[in-house]
């Protein structure tokens, strides 16, 4: 399978994959390369840098920043970014802290509605520090808390914009992530536009200096594609294409959604 997919996470956020075994998996299934995009987090960068290197993979280095637009969400992609880039680290250590902040009030609801979990069983789900929804649905599986076919609603019931435990991201404002990005070199890139990419929201997005939309993602549809890339057409945008391939954690394969090249100088 030729091609580049560039939305993939690994275990620096809530894949459960390490950087070098994404690294592995995609040769084996025969991409020319792919683009680790963290959550909120470039930990994982030099490790997939070093083992694309090896393997003569091409690594794009990126990131996913989960922002606030009102009281909406909007994940931002950042392709080639300086990972080493002084604002960019300080305001992830901000995030990630912010983040696991946030985690322990969703574990604390959790208690206030009898559910006997505590914070060292989300602890024990994370390689790293990141702390995500993900890490505290895993806890109450190994709770036996979840039935195995009701993953989707239980996560829902439990974590869900509208679940028991569920609190809203508080850490960057859209328009900040995206400025964000231009300052440390990358390309800002609306994720998963499907989710809520009506275009008044895309020309909203672009006066902040978005530069690109995830045209292919495993979520959407032939009609979908095509709306998108009209409207990258007539706004000139980059288009890219990813799979937001998590591991074992049920999202997409990799390598389900590519691009056949990359539209923006790779330096
Ligand atoms: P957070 O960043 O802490 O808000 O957690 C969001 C993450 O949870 C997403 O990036 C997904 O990896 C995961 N996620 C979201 N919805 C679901 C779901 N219904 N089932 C399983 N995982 C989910
Ligand atoms: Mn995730
Ligand atoms: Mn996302
Ligand atoms: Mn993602």
């Amino acid at each position: 399978m030729a091609g580049y997919d560039l939305h993939i996470h690994s275990s620096y956020s809530d894949g459960t994959l390490t950087p070098a075994e994404l690294v592995e998996h995609a040769v084996e299934i025969g991409l020319d390369g792919i683009a680790l995009t963290d959550h909120d987090s470039v930990d994982g960068i030099p490790e997939a840098i070093r083992a694309a290197r090896k393997k003569n993979l091409q690594l794009i280095p990126g990131v996913e920043i989960t922002t606030d637009y009102g009281n909406q969400e909007a994940h931002i992609l950042g392709y080639g970014i300086d990972y080493r880039h002084p604002e960019l680290t300080a305001k992830f250590e901000t995030i990630m802290a912010a983040r696991i902040d946030r985690a322990r009030q969703m574990v604390e609801k959790l208690k206030r509605h009898g559910i006997p979990i505590t914070w060292e069983m989300v602890e024990k789900q994370s390689n790293g520090r990141f702390i995500g929804r993900p890490h505290i649905f895993k806890a109450l599986i190994a709770m036996d808390l979840v039935h195995p076919a009701y993953r989707r609603q239980s996560f829902e019931h439990y974590l869900g914009q509208n679940g028991l435990a569920y609190v809203p991201h508080q850490e960057i404002e859209t328009g900040e992530a995206i400025q964000l990005i231009l300052k440390a070199g990358g390309i800002p890139v609306l994720a998963h536009p499907g989710r809520q990419g009506n275009q008044l929201f895309i020309e909203k997005l672009i006066d902040y200096g978005l530069k690109g939309l995830e045209v292919y993602y495993p979520a959407h549809d032939s009609g979908m594609v095509k709306q998108l890339l009209d409207i990258a057409e007539r706004y000139h945008l980059y288009v890219t294409g990813g799979s937001d391939f998590h591991g074992d954690l049920g999202h997409g394969q990799m390598g389900e959604a590519v691009v056949t090249e990359i539209g923006w100088d790779k330096g």
